[in-house]
């Protein structure tokens, strides 16, 4: 399986590998889960804590050897867009989604964390079992993981200019 390769298929704006011993799972981000500013905290079952301690994650991530980061990046209107926002985050999902299909339909094993927990359905089914086993995404956040730093770390871009926004998720396997 060339994960770069279906990585690069997907039409994801931009595409860094990285080592995954970069990644950490900080009780600060989850601390800031808590908050449930998105307000989806406890109600997801890709977001805390359902998705597992910080240790958990930590271990999780760990257990792979190759990362990839995965960026969506999109023009606003003004530095100040919601509805820019959620199109580009929109069709961040869609592609985090499809290459998470494609690779499953090959039956490759990974780690996929994308931004904003599993949108998957319009509404999660928690706490009535998931609609989709084993194809809830994570986000990277939920891992406990400060975006700007895993992208500074990777030697990515965190922002790439005003009016603009970005998206990020990553990849993880073994090779
Ligand atoms: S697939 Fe649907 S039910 Fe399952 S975690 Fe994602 S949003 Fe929730």
């Amino acid at each position: 399986m060339d994960f770069l390769e279906a990585a690069n298929e997907i039409g994801f704006s931009h595409i860094v590998e990285f080592d995954p011993k970069i990644l950490e799972a900080r009780d600060a981000v989850r601390a800031m889960c808590a908050e449930d500013r998105c307000r989806v905290y406890g109600k997801n079952w890709s977001c805390p804590p359902n998705c597992g301690t910080v240790e958990e994650c930590q271990a999780k991530m760990s257990s792979y050897n190759k990362g990839i980061l995965l960026q969506t990046t999109g023009n606003l209107k003004s530095v100040i867009d919601v509805l820019g926002y959620k199109n580009v985050g929109d069709k961040h999902n869609e592609l985090v989604y499809k290459l998470f299909d494609n690779l499953k339909s090959q039956g490759a094993e990974f780690l996929l964390l994308g931004a904003g927990g599993c949108r998957r359905c319009k509404k999660c089914a928690y706490p009535e079992p998931c609609r989709m086993p084993g194809k809830s995404v994570s986000s990277m956040e939920g891992y406990g993981l400060l975006v700007s730093q895993v992208c500074k770390d990777a030697g990515a871009e965190y922002t790439y200019g005003d009016k603009t926004i970005t998206y990020s998720a990553c990849l993880l396997y073994n090779e």
